[in-house]
C-alpha cells in the first residue's frame, strides 16, 4: 500500500477537555506520522467552506458554528494507507456505533460533538489539506 497523507482536525469538543496529546498518541500508536500541526481558531465562514459538502444537510449551520466555537488543531497525517487507517482510528461518526478503543468512542461527546474529522478519500484529503497548509508546513 502507499503512502499518503490525510487531513485531520481535533475538533474544540477536545481542544476544551485537553485531549489533543491523548489524541495525538492514538494516531502515533498506530502508526500514523504527524507531519504539520497547527492550533488555531476558524471563523463560522471558514468552517463553512470546509464542509461545504454538507451545505445541503440539516446539521450544517450546526456544525460550522460548533468547528468556530474553538480552538482546533489542524493537522496533517502521513503513512501507509493513512486515508483508511485515520479513519479506522478515529471510529463511527456517532460514538455510539463506534469501535472500542477508537478516538470517537473514547472521546466523543455526541454525533456532532465527535472529538475528530478524517478526509474520506484521496481527493477530498489533498483539497482539504491545502486549505490549511502550504507545502512548505509539510515536513515528512
Ligand atoms: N454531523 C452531525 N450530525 C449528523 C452527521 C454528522 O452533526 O447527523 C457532523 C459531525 O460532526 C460529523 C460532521 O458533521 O463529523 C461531518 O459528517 P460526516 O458524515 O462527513 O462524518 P465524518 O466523516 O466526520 O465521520
Ligand atoms: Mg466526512
Amino acid at each position: 500500500m502507499a503512502v499518503e497523507r490525510t487531513l485531520s482536525i481535533i475538533k474544540p469538543d477536545a481542544t476544551k477537555r485537553n485531549l489533543t496529546g491523548k489524541i495525538n498518541a492514538k494516531f502515533e500508536d498506530a502508526g500514523l506520522r504527524i507531519v504539520a500541526q497547527k492550533r488555531i481558531q476558524l471563523t463560522p465562514a471558514q468552517a463553512g467552506v470546509f464542509y461545504e459538502v454538507h451545505k445541503e444537510r440539516p446539521f450544517y449551520g450546526e456544525l460550522c458554528d460548533f468547528m468556530a466555537s474553538g480552538p482546533v488543531v489542524v493537522q496533517v497525517l502521513e503513512g501507509e494507507g493513512a486515508i483508511a487507517k485515520n479513519r479506522e482510528v478515529m471510529g463511527a461518526t456517532n460514538p455510539a456505533d463506534a469501535a472500542p478503543g477508537t478516538v470517537r468512542a473514547d472521546f466523543a461527546e455526541s454525533v456532532g460533538e465527535n472529538s475528530v474529522h478524517g478526509s474520506d478519500a484521496a481527493d477530498t484529503a489533498a483539497q482539504e489539506i491545502a486549505y490549511f497548509f502550504s507545502g512548505l508546513e509539510l515536513v515528512g
